[in-house]
């Protein structure tokens, strides 16, 4: 049996929001990742309340930064956040299969894919990331501006996917984005 969580996208993101305030001060993970947690989603499946599209980054930890536990968020993770056709899938599935209703792309502060797109000449399989940004922030030199570019460019191909057109148009789903700050820990939506 699959459970399915009926959350709006507008309570998806006062969600995220709670959580984050309450990792702002916290020491140590808070989510749910207790032995019943995991009995009941492994019986029951997954119902998580949003997706989040971030980057790969170590300091970047989603299920911390929002306060949440295992069957909470559905995460794709890549250097610099950026989006093709596996990302574009794993979407559509937790959007059309899962019931998500809430999709959130989130750059962060001294991102060093977008650092490498905006000053690096990178080489080999690093450039498909960097040239992907490039596209994004064209030759734009502040380090927040760029960012924010670059989520707004992987929130355009996401929204440009046709599967998940449909989706937002028959069920109210959402794609927004925010920047996270990697010394305040504070989520800002854009
Ligand atoms: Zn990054």
């Amino acid at each position: 049996m699959q459970e399915t969580l009926q959350i709006t996208a507008r309570e998806a993101v006062e969600r995220l929001l709670a959580g984050n305030q309450k990792y702002i001060d916290a020491k140590c993970g808070i989510g749910d990742i207790s032995k019943e947690i995991r009995q009941r989603t492994s019986q029951h499946g997954q119902a998580p309340y949003a997706i989040i599209v971030t980057c790969s980054d170590s300091r970047v930890i989603p299920e911390n930064i929002f306060s949440a536990g295992i069957g909470e968020l559905f995460v794709i993770r890549l250097a610099g956040n950026v989006i093709d056709d596996h990302q574009l899938g794993s979407i559509e599935y937790a959007a059309g299969h899962l019931g998500c209703r809430l999709i959130l792309v989130m750059g962060h502060t001294h991102c060093g894919a977008v650092e490498a797109a905006m000053n690096g000449n990178p080489k080999n399989y690093i450039k498909f990331i960097t040239d992907e940004i490039r596209l994004a922030i064209g030759d734009e030199t502040d380090a927040t501006k760029a960012c924010e570019l670059n989520v707004a460019h992987s929130i355009h191909i996401i929204e440009d996917s046709l599967e998940i057109h449909h989706i937002e148009e028959d069920s109210g789903l959402r794609v927004i984005g925010a920047i996270y700050d990697i010394e305040s820990g504070e989520v800002r939506l854009l």
